[in-house]
């Protein structure tokens, strides 16, 4: 079995070729146009994926060293995401499978993220718990089988990473931020103490983050207007320390609840270096096993749409060529 799988929900355009399970190529393309306005421009993503999807196709088949007419089907992310970006990766996909006369899976972007896991080596046994936490979801999932999930909790306002984005913004990094935030932390203590929301059960909140950062910052630039470049670091690894925290004390909380001791985090912040450290710390005193996607799985990347698929193929899941991209789409 042979898989070509496309992703194009946001702003990266990126495509695999899958081969009986495993990964042979996993290519994206970055927009760098984004960072000019400070966050994602929909309609920028759209022509920018209109432009990247065949060089990345053909550079996925090339570096796998796969012709297309050994495909036995085409994967691709149907939602959710940017409407505008998914018509790009569905319309492309619907079109390469009617030429080759192959069929079509569909794929959830976000039961992709979590399906990462699997991969590589090693895999999460199931049931497991992931906290997948990523630029438009924060999310506890219950894991029984690759389509069995139930998300136990979820933000309430803003997702993990818009707070990195957010917060990066404020103090004037480009985007996306969390990465930036990440690095400048690793020179930094947490010597500001940010508040910790009171949400009741496996929800989160990071509105109410993002609001007191913004006015204390307001507050001590008044007093010292230098207060944010004399103490970059020290505010990022602040915030990346509370963010971290907020994220595993809940993960720990649904541990305890569920009694699931097998924990996996995905999605984009699962790349954050201060959460890789906090989750492998909590899991040493909690008796976790616990799981962590390389960097390549971590982001956007259609590796973990074939690695979804994939099973989908085994199940005889497939999708009829009237498909449409769906913008929201509810999860399992
Ligand atoms: P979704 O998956 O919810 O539709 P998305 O696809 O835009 O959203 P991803 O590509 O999974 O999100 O993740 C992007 C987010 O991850 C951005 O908010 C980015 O700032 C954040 N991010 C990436 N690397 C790091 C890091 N090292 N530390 C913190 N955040 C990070
Ligand atoms: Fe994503």
């Amino acid at each position: 079995i042979t898989l070509l799988a496309i992703e194009s929900s946001c702003d990266d355009t990126s495509a695999a070729v899958l081969r009986d399970g495993e990964v042979l190529s996993n290519c994206v393309a970055n927009q760098e146009a984004h960072r000019l306005y400070g966050g994602v421009v929909p309609e920028v993503a759209s022509r920018a994926h209109q432009v990247n999807i065949i060089p990345v196709v053909d550079l996925a088949l090339k570096d796998a060293g796969v012709d297309k007419s050994e495909l036995s089907a085409i994967a691709f992310t149907r939602g959710p995401g940017l409407l505008g970006s998914l018509i790009v990766g569905v319309s492309f996909a619907k079109a390469l499978g009617l030429s080759l006369n192959i069929p079509l899976i569909e794929v959830h972007h976000m039961q992709a993220h979590i399906l990462a896991h699997f991969a590589e080596d090693p895999k999460p046994a199931f049931p497991f718990l992931c906290l997948t936490v990523s630029g438009g979801h924060t999310q506890i999932v219950q894991v029984n089988s690759p389509f069995d999930m139930a998300v136990l909790g979820q933000t309430i306002d803003d997702a993990a990473g818009e707070a990195f984005d957010k917060t990066g913004k404020m103090l004037g990094l480009p985007y996306p931020s969390g990465p930036v935030i990440d690095q400048l932390a690793q020179k930094g203590t947490p010597k500001f103490d940010f508040p910790e929301p009171r949400i009741p059960g496996l929800d989160f909140s990071f509105s109410g983050l993002k609001t007191a950062i913004l006015y204390y910052l307001q507050k001590q630039v008044r007093a010292e207007p230098d207060f944010v470049k004399d103490n970059l670091n020290d505010i990022c690894a602040s915030v990346q320390e509370r963010i971290v925290t907020i994220l595993l004390k809940k993960l720990r909380k649904a541990s305890r609840q569920t009694g699931i001791k097998e924990i996996a985090i995905a999605g984009g912040v699962s790349a954050n270096s201060g959460l890789r450290a906090g989750l492998k710390a909590m899991g040493g005193k909690e008796g976790w096993n616990t799981y962590i996607p390389a960097f390549e799985y971590c982001t956007d990347n259609a590796g973990m749409i074939a690695v979804a698929a994939y099973y989908k193929y085994l199940n005889g899941d497939f999708t009829s060529q009237s498909v449409q991209p769906a913008a929201r789409l509810p999860q399992s």
